[in-house]
């Protein structure tokens, strides 16, 4: 297939790579970062999209992703697909769908989960959403990018279950890290309160597959020193996503307005900033009941 890829940065680059390496021809623009090995550098993102029959987009942030799709939309051909797997607000996942179908073209807004070593190994799981005929045209592709792709409905529901999932992680890190510096306070060695909440009715993928207690567990960024992993700037981001959506439906989410405010505190006026999100568990450690 011939791809334009836009958005080279931790995970564009290895998820172009790896289809480039799969045998298509992906011709890649970014703003800063270089193409990948195996991908054909364009001057433009206009140049990129033109002739690919799907464009796909891994970018910062909506408002970015609004302008660069305001500039390479009409250098698509007509049936293209412009695949955006970047993590974005549901608004603009929508607007720059209907954008795209306005020109005769088709869309998908697929954000993933799995990270930079998914996005290296080609193991990302992908939450799409647009018509029927969008995922199947891009699903080979997904095939290759990634273990699993799940067809969530129409445009902005791959970025609605990103949200949902991202703020029910948010909160359950949250309260994992406030459960073992309690325990802490209380006395209780912390490989006993991982061998009986991993097993009881407390468990949870943050507790028993991404400890953050270092020494127990599964190997985790918590026994890195909390080096990313997942950076608690990226989770302040999803959470905010999550808050925006919820102000736009009506949506009362108390924990995840709770667990957004935490991590914001904690990166933009603590020490949280370029840490993984696990390293809330010697925040709480350090912190006394107010
Ligand atoms: P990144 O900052 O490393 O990459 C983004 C790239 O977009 C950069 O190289 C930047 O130069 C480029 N860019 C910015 N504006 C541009 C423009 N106008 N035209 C062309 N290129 C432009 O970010 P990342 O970690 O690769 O994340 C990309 C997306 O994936 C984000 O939406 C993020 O939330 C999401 N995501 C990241 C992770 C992760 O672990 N890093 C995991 C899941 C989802």
């Amino acid at each position: 297939m011939k791809i334009g890829f836009i958005g080279l940065g931790n995970m564009g680059a290895p998820m172009a790579a790896n289809l480039a390496a799969a045998g298509h021809l992906v011709t890649g623009f970014d703003v800063q970062a270089p193409c990948p090995e195996g991908v054909t550098s364009a001057p433009s993102a206009a140049q990129a999209a033109s002739d690919a029959e799907v464009v796909i987009t891994m970018l910062p942030n909506g408002d970015i992703l609004r302008k660069v799709a305001d500039e390479l939309i009409p250098a698509m051909s007509s049936g293209a697909v412009l695949l955006d797997c970047s993590t974005v607000d549901v608004e603009s996942a929508r607007a720059v769908a209907t954008q795209a179908q306005e020109a005769g073209c088709l869309a998908a807004d697929a954000p993933v989960s799995g990270g930079i070593g998914g996005a290296a190994a080609g193991t990302l799981t992908f939450m799409a959403g647009g018509t029927n005929m969008a995922f199947a045209k891009v699903a080979p592709l997904f095939d290759v990018m990634g273990q699993k792709a799940v067809h969530c409905g129409p445009s902005g529901n791959g970025q609605a279950a990103k949200i949902c999932n991202n703020m029910i992680l948010g909160v359950t890190m949250i309260g994992t890290c406030e459960a073992f510096a309690l325990a802490d306070k209380l006395g209780l060695d912390r490989q006993k309160m991982f061998d009986v909440v991993s097993t009881s009715s407390g468990y949870s993928w943050t507790m028993n597959a991404y400890c953050p207690a270092p020494g127990v567990g599964p190997q985790s960024p918590a026994d890195n020193d909390y080096t990313p992993g997942f950076a608690a700037d990226l989770m302040l981001k999803d959470l905010r996503l999550s808050q925006q959506a919820a102000t736009a439906v009506d949506a009362d989410t108390p924990m995840g307005e709770a667990a957004t405010a935490l991590y914001e505190i904690f990166v933009e006026n603590e020490d949280g900033a370029g840490k993984d999100f696990s390293a809330m568990l010697p925040r709480f450690v350090s912190r006394r009941r107010s």
